[in-house]
């Protein structure tokens, strides 16, 4: 069965972000499927240039009151986006999944991230189905910005369930995620990826010299937060215009993210 990466665009202020990152996957000669998920709130002029780079541009069902299960959502608005990020389980359509969020920038060919997660839907233990990379703010959690899954019904329902039933520590995905494969800190080394496969910018500059060594090997970078790289200013030049928060390495990032979009895309960001 077919294998792809999925993204996910809950509105059109992260399409930019959706872009590139597919341009970037293109670019590294990816030999499998790409698709976004998009909500009703993404407009159509935005669907026309996702459906120009993505194999697929696959709409779904936003949370309403329509089920009794979404009635128990009421008066939790927080978790809307969570269970937008859920869907991806649903998507059964293919046999594995490598998810990015709409943030990440691939810097190399990743397909080798199809080769973990080999765990069966039959397996009692779910967590040997999963694969993500430990979050550099507690790393015995994982960080849910990159992660490899076999989408079935039963671990969306899972999901579904966990997140009616109990919510999500952090009021995002990343808590829930983590609380339903909560073994994966201590599961085996497969399904856990290196740090290199989903690198976070604050990371680089909190351990500097960590970043120097590895910085050639960098597969992924998350652009974590809420600035994200299509919102930083820019000289006449192309050149992002340095913030002050940001180490110089992060800001080589960035300039790294700009350059796919001016060479695939140009004009100015959505
Ligand atoms: N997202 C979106 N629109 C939003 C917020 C989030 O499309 O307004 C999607 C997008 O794929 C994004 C992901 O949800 O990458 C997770 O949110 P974000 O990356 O902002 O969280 P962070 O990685 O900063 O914790
Ligand atoms: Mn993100």
């Amino acid at each position: 069965m077919t294998e792809a990466y999925i993204t996910l665009l809950t509105n059109n202020s992260y399409a930019s972000g959706a872009l590139v990152l597919a341009y970037s996957l293109r670019a590294s000669n990816t030999t499998k499927q790409i698709a976004v998920l998009v909500t009703g709130a993404v407009s159509h002029s935005i669907r026309d240039r996702l459906s120009a780079v993505f194999d697929a541009v696959i709409e779904i069902g936003e949370i309403n009151s329509h089920s009794t299960k979404n009635l128990k959502l009421l008066g939790r608005p927080e978790l809307g986006v969570t269970l937008t990020k859920i869907h991806v389980f649903n998507q059964t359509q293919y046999s594995k999944v490598v998810f990015l969020d709409a943030d990440t920038l691939v810097l190399k060919n990743v397909d080798d991230l199809f080769d973990t997660a080999n765990g069966s839907l039959e397996d009692e233990d779910r967590n040997k189905r999963f694969a993500a990379a430990p979050d550099a703010g507690w790393p015995d959690c994982f960080n849910s910005g990159v992660f490899v899954c076999k989408p079935s019904y039963q671990d969306y329902n899972g999901l579904f369930e966990m997140a009616t039933q109990e919510g999500t520590f952090d009021g995002g995905d990343q808590g829930l995620l983590n609380s339903y494969f909560s073994e994966w800190s201590r599961g085996e080394s497969s399904n856990r990826l290196p740090f290199l496969y989903n690198t976070t910018p604050t990371a680089v500059y909190s351990y500097a010299p960590a970043y120097q060594q590895y910085k050639d090997k960098l597969n992924i970078v998350h652009f974590i937060g809420s600035f994200k790289p299509w919102q930083w200013l820019r000289f006449a030049d192309g050149t992002v215009f340095p913030r002050n928060t940001s180490s110089k390495d992060s800001i080589t990032l960035v300039q790294q993210w700009w350059n796919i979009f001016d060479r695939y895309i140009g004009g100015k960001p959505s």
